[in-house]
């Protein structure tokens, strides 16, 4: 991309920014190439090699190098292009927001298993962050409704445009506060979270990419399980009789997570689930039915 005048063509310029990427450390830097460009031309990715020999406008041209300057900085690709594919639905991201990990499609199809059967489950996301959780639930099951806690206000607008153009707005309440505090009185059949579980002293050892998403989002104190320790001591007081509460977790925090309800016999532990690279990542307890 040094020589102005040259015509790139979308081949020509993937090729460039794919190695481009690979020098400045970028983990995957040929598929970030892609999604930037086939974001910036408004193509499917899979329309970049139909297209392969098209050449660039400079409009185009210019918006890319844009994007490419950016992540060449390990902005995250997401942060870029302002939105992220999870459970199949595209959602709006911003910094103020974790961007949604694949790995957190393992809590929600759980989650959907288990709440099939129930006519009107009442749904519970604690730190929705960009309401991925809640809301993908939300457009998976007609009949449920949700409330969505987080403590960022930037956060809360974040899924409230979410929730709008995934049309799941009118069964969605967001609220403004610390875990339960919101909610108070309320009982639901199944608490969903993705609390900050990042060890504090591992912070610093992030990714770059990870390192520019809300602190707030990761830093789970000094032991990465601070906001566990919270979210299963008062479960009981906020699930129906019957209910689960659903919690992804780090690695090797299953076992922690699962035996904080050890001195709680209303909360049994009922699955640890493991993500596609073999990792537990999904800890449930299930309420007794008294
Ligand atoms: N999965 C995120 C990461 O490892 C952490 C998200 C979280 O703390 N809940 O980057």
């Amino acid at each position: 991309m040094k020589k102005t005048n040259e015509i790139w063509t979308i081949g020509s310029i993937l090729k460039w920014t794919g190695q481009y990427f690979g020098e400045k450390g970028v983990e995957n830097p040929r598929l970030d190439a892609e999604v930037l460009l086939s974001h910036i031309l408004g193509m499917e990715r899979i329309q970049l090699y139909v297209h392969f020999e098209q050449p660039l406008q400079q409009h185009e041209l210019a918006e890319f190098r844009a994007a490419v300057k950016k992540r060449a900085t390990r902005i995250p690709v997401a942060y870029i292009t302002g939105c992220k594919e999870f459970m199949g639905l595209n959602f709006t991201v911003a910094p103020e927001v974790l961007i949604p990990r694949p790995d957190t499609e393992i809590l929600v199809e759980a989650s959907l298993e288990r709440l099939n059967n129930i006519g009107q489950p009442h749904i519970l996301d604690i730190g929705t962050g960009s309401g991925a959780i809640i809301i993908s639930l939300l457009a998976r099951l007609p009949a449920a409704c949700g409330a969505a806690v987080d403590i960022s206000d930037k956060a809360l607008a974040v899924a409230g445009g979410n929730a709008a153009k995934h049309q799941v707005g009118d069964r969605l309440t967001l609220h403004r506060g610390d875990v339960y505090q919101p909610v108070a009185g309320q009982t639901y059949h199944a608490i969903l979270s993705n609390p900050p579980y990042i060890p504090d002293s591992d912070i610093a050892g992030l990714a770059p990419e990870v390192r520019q998403e809300p602190l707030v989002a990761l830093a789970g104190g000094q032991d990465g399980l601070s906001f566990y320790r919270r979210l299963i001591r008062d479960a009981d007081e906020f699930l129906k009789p019957g209910g689960f509460i659903a919690l992804e977790v780090g690695i090797h925090q299953a076992c922690p997570v699962a035996s904080l309800a050890d001195a709680l016999p209303q909360l049994k532990p009922e699955a640890v689930i493991k993500d596609y690279g073999g990792v537990e990542r999904v800890v449930i307890l299930r309420k007794s039915q008294e």
